[in-house]
């Protein structure tokens, strides 16, 4: 902390890794100002900085008498430093961030390990180790985590307006969602068909043998992918995905101005 004109004295973490809202939430429901700066929760007097947390103290008995004593422990060394500006510090690492050092810590919060099934987690670490273009490894993670713009989303969300707006612009037959417009589309099932192939695979037999109904996400679709090329298919299949999206966009776009 610098001058402490930047940080919200309970609200903002500029005490160690927590707000003071949450560490003393009694002092915080009577405080009379929630919403202080720092450097007005207290003033120098005698050349030396008291604090006045605007907590009423004829409120100080019992367990507020407590969490008071804690907290003017936890304040009675610190003070503003007013020639200096306030700032923030990664203090999670005595190195200072690096992208490494916040990814393993990211990566050992338990919310990004619940990503998702087995499966998910280690196609994500496949696709992350490929040796495919950033962009490519970028549309494979959305693929993945269910993120792709496809009109059915955008439609659920109010991007497009009208249900038509969803459908598939290739044949316009079935909403646009992953598992439609990448594998069961008729114009994409013709392309399918040739790469199986040149796996030694009959796309319409295996096709024929799964659950159809159940492919609608893009893990959906390389589970089906995996298991139907018996695990020959490698994160650089998304470069190929890729592409066939590209292609079909500009295949789309070529389709309307000819019309
Ligand atoms: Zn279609």
């Amino acid at each position: 902390m610098g001058r402490g004109n930047s940080f919200l004295a309970w609200k903002h973490c500029w005490l160690g890794n927590i707000s003071l809202k949450l560490l003393f939430p009694r002092l915080f429901e009577v405080c009379s100002f929630p919403n202080a700066l720092v450097i007005n929760c207290g003033l120098w007097e005698n050349e030396g900085w008291s604090w006045k947390v605007g907590v009423d103290s004829t409120l100080l008995v019992g367990e507020l008498l407590e969490d008071w004593k804690e907290l003017t422990e936890i304040l009675k060394d610190v003070k503003p430093c007013m020639n200096e500006v306030d700032k923030l510090i990664w203090w999670r690492d005595v190195e200072g961030f690096s992208v490494r050092n916040a990814f393993k810590r990211l990566y050992s919060l338990n919310a990004v390990n619940h990503i998702g099934s087995d499966f998910r987690r280690c196609e994500l670490k496949r696709l992350w180790k490929a040796i495919i273009p950033c962009k490519v490894k970028l549309f494979g993670w959305r693929w993945i985590l269910g993120a792709l713009p496809t009109r059915k989303e955008l439609w659920h969300r109010g991007v497009i307006l009208g249900v038509e707006g969803s459908f598939c612009p290739l044949c316009e037959l079935e909403e646009e969602f992953v598992g439609h417009l990448f594998l069961k589309c008729c114009k994409v099932k013709t392309i399918w068909k040739e790469v199986f192939s040149w796996f030694g695979v009959d796309f319409d037999d295996r096709l024929g043998f799964s659950d159809i109904d159940a492919i609608v996400t893009g893990e959906d679709v390389l589970l089906f992918l995996s298991n139907s090329l018996d695990g020959r298919v490698k994160s650089s299949f998304f470069a190929f995905i890729w592409s066939l999206r590209w292609s079909m966009e500009i295949g789309y776009l070529e389709c309307h101005i000819v019309d």
